[in-house]
């Protein structure tokens, strides 16, 4: 009787699960959960995870160590998919007619080198649109308003020369960015452009210049590369299905933030210490559920990526070193500061501002929607086309997108400690998580079982 009874059971609670539609993620997702990691993630010791530093590392082994303790397994074995990373450095001086003009705020640089000393005296003015006729043995000056007019690949790959550009709104930014910056390892082109601020020439040596008189110029210019390791993390769940477990899901968080800087530590428990643990709930989850024998046709991925602040390198990384074919990938659901209001736009019902989406598929489009269980309105505000913040190009998901990949961003909103040191986690609202990853729960289970993938509209 016992046995008949725990069996009878056993069928039912198997039965139930097997047929059940919609399973009720906002009752499984647990705040507390949410709350222990990312009092972890956003703690001091891991010193604003700076791609590259050792804060980072610690939050990438916190991460897996998690994701031990949930069960969860990575993809081939590797929970790590490591890669380098260039961190480039550049100083140097001009001197003009006697006048020293420093780096960065009175010219910037690029090309391919490690060490130039050079003196040039004949220069040639030309019209930027002639960037393309440079003649090797000949040095340029081309005067350019702002220094993004400039189409570098219009100077011949195999130009010896040096071309400087004397900047009317010069920007240094451009170039502390720049040496600041990680980038992928790429190669990168020989020639040497030279950016001058205008306001830092003389009135008479710019009369010089531009009247093509003869000038005494001396530029010595130093560039370091510093190697660089780092890693994004992922955890893997298989599909019950043998056709259609070839196909992914990727949901998505960038793990790293912008480090310290004087003395001030940046903890981004925003951004995005939110979407890092919220994504760590849902992997936990989706492996209980699987573990249970809920059916899920297609695979989850579980992506954690590094290098997001200095660029999307670390999705840049995965979109071209994938471990599951891109074609194969069909959707991607990122995940980038949820844990804050709108305070400005919020009202009765929490918000959550959707990016990508119909701007890419509108069968994903519809499925978010259909997805969502009234928890949440959807905003759609930085998805116009026409929005000057751009969002769509501003977090990992974009790195999908650029490949035909249908995906969403899914964004909290902006507020006032946006990178800040003041991104601490008692601000944090952890019911706003919950909703959130309540939706990405719903959308990525209908995406699993849905009979056909999302189209990507171009
Ligand atoms: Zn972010």
């Amino acid at each position: 009787m016992k046995y008949f009874l725990f069996f009878l059971f056993l069928l039912i609670g198997n039965l139930c699960l097997l047929s059940q539609k919609k399973i009720n993620f906002y009752e499984i997702i647990d705040t507390n959960k949410i709350k222990a990691n990312l009092m972890v993630i956003s703690h001091d010791s891991l010193e604003g995870r700076n791609t590259g530093e050792k804060g980072l590392n610690k939050a990438a082994n916190y991460i897996v160590d998690k994701l031990k303790e949930y069960g969860c397994k990575p993809f081939e074995n590797k929970f790590f998919q490591t890669y380098n990373l260039l961190n480039k450095s550049k100083s140097g001086e001009i001197n003009i007619n006697g006048k020293t003009l420093h780096f960065p705020a009175d010219f910037g640089f690029n090309g391919e080198y490690n060490k130039i000393e050079k003196r040039v005296e004949n220069f040639e003015i030309i019209a930027i649109n002639d960037l393309s006729k440079l003649n090797s043995n000949k040095n340029y000056i081309v005067k350019i308003e702002n220094i993004s007019d400039v189409d570098e690949f219009l100077i011949p790959n195999d130009y010896k020369g040096t071309v400087f550009f004397i900047t009317k709104n010069y920007n240094s930014s451009y170039f502390t960015r720049q040496t600041k910056g990680l980038t992928l390892i790429k190669e990168e082109r020989k020639v040497l452009k030279i950016y001058i601020n205008e306001k830092s020439l003389k009135k008479h040596t710019l009369k010089k210049i531009l009247s093509n008189k003869k000038i005494n110029c001396n530029i010595s210019l130093n560039k370091t590369k510093e190697l660089i390791e780092t890693q994004n993390i992922n955890a893997f769940i298989e599909g019950s299905d043998s056709l259609l477990k070839k196909e992914v899901v990727i949901i998505s968080a960038h793990y790293d933030h912008i480090g310290v800087e004087n003395n001030e530590v940046f903890n981004g428990a925003d951004d995005n210490g939110s979407g890092t643990t919220a994504v760590l709930e849902m992997a936990r989850i989706f492996q209980m559920l699987k573990n249970k024998e809920a059916l899920f046709k297609r695979s989850i991925l579980f992506l954690w990526f590094s290098g997001e602040e200095h660029g999307l390198l670390g999705s840049d990384y995965y979109s071209k070193n994938p471990l599951i074919p891109l074609s194969n990938t069909i959707t991607n659901l990122n995940i980038d500061m949820i844990g804050r209001k709108d305070t400005i736009l919020e009202k009765e019902k929490e918000l959550i501002y959707i990016v990508g989406g119909n701007r890419n598929s509108v069968d994903l489009h519809q499925i978010n929607e259909q997805s969502n269980d009234d928890k949440l309105t959807l905003d759609y505000k930085y998805n116009d086309v026409n929005d000057l913040l751009r969002l769509y190009f501003r977090s990992d998901h974009y790195n999908f997108a650029k490949n035909n990949i249908p995906c969403i961003f899914y964004f909290g909103g902006f507020h006032e400690d946006y990178h800040q040191a003041s991104d601490e986690i008692d601000k944090i609202d952890f019911e706003k998580i919950k909703k959130v990853t309540n939706l990405v729960c719903n959308t990525t289970f209908n995406l699993l079982n849905s009979e056909s993938r999302p189209v990507f509209n171009k």
